[in-house]
């Protein structure tokens, strides 16, 4: 049996392996790559899970270079995968393991995207020249996991972002070291909505003050339900001037707002204290310092911006 019978067995036996498999041979000296740093390389088989998993056939991807076009039809995304397959390759070889592997959503041939764990082998000695990626489907697996991070940052009456979503986010922008404002929002005299009308009517004006807010942002902003009745504005970039600014737009806005309640019209007005980033305070200390402003803000008759003395 010569070389090529051989790989031909070999290739015909990846047919009973339910993981999809490609296997390509390089077609320029090693380290060659086209103009979009793909590595040039011919591929030469893929197996019966490939088809049916992703659709393709052998003629659809005849090298590297179309298989990332077919893959990874958005440029950025592409060239942020080429990127991100550089930096695994460079770690993988750096840690001496034969393999390279990455998550990618991949576009099959019935038009759907779906994530895959992409491996590709690094090196081969069984069959020179040659190389075996394969693709583990991870898609629900993935979805699942988008879903449980969506639902473990989100307040599920408002539907805002809750306190650990805009935790993470202030604690991203602090790494980022960018100037930064916060201003904390309270309804004014929440407990007598519950009191009067009930508790629905109180989860409604949430509701209502969360939506009111939400639809006045500007890109870049952010809003949260901080607890009960509280809400956080992050402002990325803005200092204390401007966010007093956002934040008496924001507080006129609400006190405009009326929630339709069993024929009656229901008034809601809003405190907020503001708070800036001076130099490298931490989060915790800026919220307080914002914390003390609305509770200034209340002292001083509610309805109002106050902003921190600091
Ligand atoms: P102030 O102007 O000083 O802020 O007065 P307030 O009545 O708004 O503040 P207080 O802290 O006395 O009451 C807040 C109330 O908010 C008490 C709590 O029962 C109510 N609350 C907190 N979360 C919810 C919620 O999800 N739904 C409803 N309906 N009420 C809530
Ligand atoms: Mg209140
Ligand atoms: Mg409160």
């Amino acid at each position: 049996m010569d070389d090529q019978q051989l790989e031909h067995i070999l290739f015909r036996s990846f047919d009973v392996i339910p993981l999809p498999i490609l296997v390509s041979e390089s077609t320029a000296s090693q380290g060659h790559m086209s103009p979009d740093r793909i590595p040039l390389r011919r591929h030469l088989f893929l197996n019966r899970a490939f088809r049916e998993q992703l659709g393709y056939e052998l003629q659809d991807l005849p090298d590297m270079e179309s298989w990332f076009h077919l893959a990874y039809p958005d440029e950025s995304y592409r060239n942020s995968v080429i990127q991100a397959w550089h930096n695994q390759i460079e770690q993988s070889l750096h840690h001496g393991l034969e393999v390279a592997e990455m998550p990618a959503l991949i576009r099959c041939k019935s038009g759907h995207s779906r994530w895959f764990i992409v491996t590709a082998q690094l090196g081969a000695d069984a069959i020179p020249d040659s190389h075996i990626v394969t693709f583990r489907d991870i898609h629900d697996l993935q979805c699942m996991v988008e879903e449980v991070s969506r639902l473990s940052c989100t307040d599920p009456l408002t539907e805002l972002t809750n306190r650990r979503g805009a935790q993470q986010q202030l604690q991203a922008l602090w790494l980022q070291g960018q100037p930064l404002s916060v201003v904390l929002g309270d309804i004014d005299h929440f407990k007598q909505v519950n009191d009067r009308y009930g508790h629905p009517a109180g989860d409604a004006a949430l509701c209502a003050v969360a939506h009111a807010m939400a639809g006045q942002l500007l890109p870049g902003e952010s809003l949260a339900r901080w607890g009960g009745e509280e809400f956080l504005l992050i402002l990325p970039g803005c200092d204390i001037e401007q966010a007093a600014r956002r934040a008496e737009q924001l507080r006129q806005h609400v006190s405009t707002t009326r929630l339709p309640w069993q024929g009656k019209q229901i008034a809601l007005t809003i405190s907020l204290g503001c708070a800036s980033m001076k130099g490298q305070e931490s989060i915790d200390y800026l919220l307080m310092m914002a914390d003390r402003a609305l509770y200034q803000a209340k002292e001083q008759g509610r309805n109002r911006v106050v902003i921190s003395a600091q």
